[in-house]
Parts: structure tokens; sequence; C-alpha cells
């Protein structure tokens, strides 16, 4: 996928006081120029790109977590929806964090070029040790899955940490569906498909049912009252909750209330 726009756009950036993403990009550039110049990489190439994944240490409602995401100022899948007025990811929080946090961007960065331009063994993806505090991670937290190469790479990180459960939290469902059809779905993961219409449930495809742990959608106050939806998720933290990392599929639909209606919503319902 890409990779040579992704090498030219590797090669354009130097920051002067980002080190770590120099070191990076150095290791990211010697595999594209490799895998462009048609040479096999070997396991040892692929474990030095893993050394150079950016986990991210989440804050807010998950606080406490860590994820594996890719970059969503890079995926064009994302960008065409920031555009479309009627989706709630024309007010995208990950697209407005990392434009505003600039090495978070380039750490993100190099994990998309990773995870979407390198067909990663699964045998070595266990050298990237994903912290956890509660036994729980998340895939994509700045982002959404660009490709079934990044799908697959994903799904290899969660075969490769049995430990622990990943919530996968996606609204380009597809890739993950290619991704569960060739290498299956693993026990210790969650499949969360969410709406990117405000109000509206996700009408589930037949052929993605069968993965489906949860459908997650976000609802106004409005809403809430007009049409008394039980709401799950807004007003606290996921290490409390944890709805979405249970495997056995207990609630469904997992609803959230609208970032900037929680305060009104919690009134409203009596919570301190
Ligand atoms: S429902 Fe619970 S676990 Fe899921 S995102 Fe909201 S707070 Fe976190």
């Amino acid at each position: 996928m890409k990779k040579k726009y992704f090498l030219d756009l590797l090669t354009s950036l130097n920051p002067e006081k980002n080190k770590p993403f120099n070191m990076k990009k150095a290791v990211v550039v010697e595999m594209l120029n490799k895998a462009i110049a048609g040479e096999k990489l070997t396991n040892s190439d692929y474990a030095r790109l893993v050394n150079c994944i950016h986990v991210s240490a989440l804050t807010g409602k998950l606080e406490e977590f860590y994820s594996i995401s890719s970059c969503v100022a890079e995926n064009d899948i994302c960008k065409a929806r920031a555009k479309d007025c009627n989706s709630i990811c024309s007010e995208c929080y990950a697209m407005q964090s990392v434009n505003y946090r600039s090495n978070l961007k380039l750490s993100l960065l190099i994990n998309h070029v990773i995870l979407n331009c390198f067909d990663i063994p699964a045998s070595v993806w266990p050298v990237l040790a994903v912290p956890s505090i509660n036994g729980k991670a998340r895939i994509e937290s700045h982002g959404d899955v660009a490709s079934i190469q990044a799908a697959l790479n994903m799904n290899r990180i969660i075969e490769s940490h049995e430990w622990l459960t990943f919530g996968i939290w996606t609204k380009n469902y597809n890739f993950w569906r290619v991704a569960f059809e060739k290498e299956g779905k693993h026990k210790n993961c969650t499949f969360l498909v969410s709406s990117d219409r405000l109000n509206v449930k996700l009408e589930i495809p037949e052929n993605i049912k069968q993965y489906v742990d949860h459908v997650f959608t976000v609802y106004d106050l409005k809403t809430v009252k007009a049409e008394n939806v039980n709401i799950q998720c807004g007003f606290h933290h996921c290490k409390e909750c944890g709805i979405c990392y249970d495997t056995e599929n207990t609630t469904f639909y997992v609803n959230e209330i609208l970032k900037k209606d929680t305060k009104r919503y919690m009134k409203y319902m009596g919570i301190e």
C-alpha cells in the first residue's frame, strides 16, 4: 500500500527536536527501500520494525489503558468521512488531537506506515510488549484501520498477546472482516462497529454479524429524552465500566452520550 508515497513523505520530514522519530524513521525508510527494491525482509528486519511501533498511554475516559493506533490524518476513508457534515466524523476528536499534537502525529505516522505497508509474520509480533494495568488494551484510539494489511497485522498483535483482552474499534469493518476470514478472530478480543451517524444505529451487514460483539452509537440529549435511549457510556471511565471488553457479549448495543451533552445528561439523570 502506497509504499512510495510513504517513503517520500517520511524522507521529507526531519523534525529537529524529535530524535525518537528520526531514529524510527531511519529504520522504516530502510525497510521501505528494501521492499520497493523487491528484497525479501528477514524476521530480524520485521523485529526492527515492530520495535518502532508506538504504544499510546491514554487519558480521560480511557486513563490506565494503552492502545495501538494508526494515524487518522493518513487515512483516506476517515478524511473523506470528515468532509461529510452529516457524519459525526466531521467533528472527529482524534483528527483534532493529532493535528495539534505534532509529536503524537509523527509517532502514529510511523505506526501507520508499518501496519499498512508490511506483512509482518505472527511469530515476530511478541517483540512488542503491550503494557496493561488492567488486562485490557485498545486497538485504534487515534485512527481507524485503513487496509486489509493493517487489520491482519493488528489481528496478529492480538494473537500474540493472549493474556490481554483487546477492544477493536472500527467504522471500516470490511477490512477486519477479510482479516478474520483469512486468519480467524481470536478469543481475546471484542469487535466493536460504530456508527458514523449521530442518533442512528448501524445496520450490521449479514457477512460481519458473526464477528460483532458490540454496536456503538452516539446520541445527543434531545434524542435520549425523546426516545428514552439507554446510555452506558460517556460519564465514567472504561476501567470502571469495561462493557466494551466483555467477550461474553452481554450488552450488544453500547450507547454513548454526545461529548458536549455529557454534563447536561448527568444533571438530567441525577448522576454526581
Ligand atoms: S461503554 Fe464503558 S468500556 Fe465502553 S467505551 Fe464507554 S466507558 Fe469504556
